[in-house]
């Protein structure tokens, strides 16, 4: 089992050292001439004083008490945990790229101006839409961007009465918030029993107050909307705009584009899809698209070619601006350019095909045991309820969750979507074997046993991690993360 302690701090030995060093013979000026005397310390910093090997074990056994992709599967739904290939790192930590300064001119910068003309050029082609902006830092980012242009486009017509946005009850909570930091008031629209959107409620709900719909597809169900042609008729020819929040894009990529199920703006997760390793906060990548139509609106600068030479352009009156600093997550970008051009499009075609098959694998492998509210084929993951072994035994779906810790699985994605109750968002991803697949399954078999048998051990669970139950929200809220000696 892994071991928290003991920390450094603890087993600190006066006088210890962990390196070795010539004694200093150039001439040098001391810190008391340099800085202001008020500014020297009195005493000296309390540093632990140890060995370098203790110091190496101390970080390593640090770095390995979370739980990692590298480490083991990691089915959080909606995340799209896939294995990110090495070789993208390699690409990222090229000099070339990795100590390129965003103040360097375009004209010393054409190879980085390359890449993210390609990969602009190379996002569009996959999404089916005109053109690509690479600026937002995260998927959350990419939505306030979008509906800022959908803002801006609707503003350039002279037409300000539409001051809503729709959203359905299935959507991940950025895209209301992304709504309401735009200005727009929230209107939600009610899914049907097959987990689409009601048809009946959105013609309802779409007025000439209604600036665009918010959808992502497939679904947080992990289904697709059967009635998207339909959907995006019926909002068109009332004026509004679809949004397509790219988190899903796993499932469809190279089968379906966006552009072409009738979406007008666009955003990719490439931290999901286009493989950089993310939770724990990102960097991440959030490119907005959009429709000829609003091309005028997209951040600046736009990267351009003129005359074989690549420039940023940043003559265009109706942009809503710039949205972040610089040119984005530049290393992100290096290593989407990286996967979509080692997977090529058949590659990517697959990485789709694959990450169905999984989750419709796994699906049909777990639903004997667990409540499966929607028994569709599903796309890249399928949502679980944990109902029954709720209302049987007392045992919820965090319960289960965390004895899934203590088979040495990450926990699927809880009480998401909202629309089920004691909700597991379960995705496998494309880069899982079988055998990982019937590891899991088992595991989940194994627990549902267990609530059926003993649920008071499920319940304690996990007992095997360093940690047990913590506060959620004061671990996300109000990290402890620096050691104090005890009073
Ligand atoms: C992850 C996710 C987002 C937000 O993306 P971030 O990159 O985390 O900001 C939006 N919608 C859905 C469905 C997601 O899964």
């Amino acid at each position: 089992m892994k071991r928290l302690e003991p920390v450094i701090f603890e087993t600190s030995v006066p006088g210890r050292t962990g390196y070795s060093l010539p004694a200093l013979d150039v001439p040098h000026v001391p810190a008391e001439s340099l800085l202001p005397k008020e500014m020297l310390r009195k005493t000296a910093a309390s540093l632990p004083e140890a060995s370098e090997v203790d110091v190496v074990r101390h970080f390593t056994r640090l770095s390995q008490l979370n739980f990692a992709l590298d480490e083991g599967f990691y089915p959080l739904g909606s995340c799209t945990m896939k294995y990110n290939p090495k070789m993208n790192e390699d690409a990222a930590r090229f000099p070339g790229f990795a100590q390129a300064h965003p103040l360097q001119g375009e004209e010393v910068s054409q190879g980085a101006l390359q890449l993210m003309y390609e990969l602009a050029e190379m996002l569009a082609e996959i999404t089916g839409m005109a053109g690509v902006s690479l600026q937002p830092a995260a998927g959350a980012h990419g939505e306030l961007a979008g509906i800022m242009i959908i803002r801006a486009y609707h503003h350039s017509r002279g037409d300000s009465k539409r001051t809503k946005m729709l959203v359905p009850d299935t959507a991940h909570g950025t895209n209301p918030a992304s709504s309401a930091l735009a200005g727009y008031q929230v209107v939600e629209v009610k899914s049907d029993a097959r987990g689409n959107v009601d048809l009946e409620a959105l013609k309802e709900a779409m007025t000439d107050e209604v600036a665009g719909i918010m959808l992502t597809n497939p679904n947080t169900l992990g289904l697709f909307e059967e009635n998207i042609a339909e959907m995006a008729e019926i909002v068109h020819s009332r004026g509004g705009l679809l949004y397509y929040d790219g988190a899903n894009f796993n499932a469809i990529l190279g089968k379906v584009r966006p552009g072409d199920m009738g979406f007008d703006v666009i955003h990719l997760n490439l931290h999901k899809s286009f493989s950089t390793p993310h939770g724990g906060g990102g960097p991440g990548s959030g490119p907005v698209g959009v429709a000829k139509d609003l091309l005028p609106f997209l951040p600046v600068p736009v990267i351009s070619k003129r005359n074989d030479r690549y420039v940023f352009d940043c003559d265009r009156p109706l942009s809503i601006g710039k949205i972040r600093s610089f040119y984005g997550n530049f290393a992100v970008l290096v290593r989407a350019y990286a996967y979509i051009l080692s997977m090529g499009a058949d590659g990517l075609r697959e990485a789709a095909h694959n990450a169905v098959l999984n989750a419709n694998y796994l699906a049909s492998r777990l639903k004997g045991s667990f409540l499966l509210p929607y028994d569709r084929t599903c796309k890249h993951e399928f949502v679980l309820s944990g109902k029954k072994q709720h209302d049987e035994k007392g045992v919820s779906t965090l319960d289960m969750a965390k004895a899934l810790m203590d088979h040495g699985f990450h926990p699927p994605t809880i009480y998401f979507p909202l629309v089920v109750e004691e909700a597991m968002m379960i995705e496998p991803t494309e880069t899982e074997g079988k055998e990982t697949l019937d590891a899991f399954a088992e595991a989940m078999l194994a627990i549902a046993k267990e609530a059926e048998e003993n649920p008071d051990s499920v319940k304690t669970a996990p007992h095997s991690t360093i940690v047990a139950r913590l506060d959620e929200t004061a671990a996300a809220r109000k990290p402890v993360l620096r050691w104090r000696p005890a009073e």
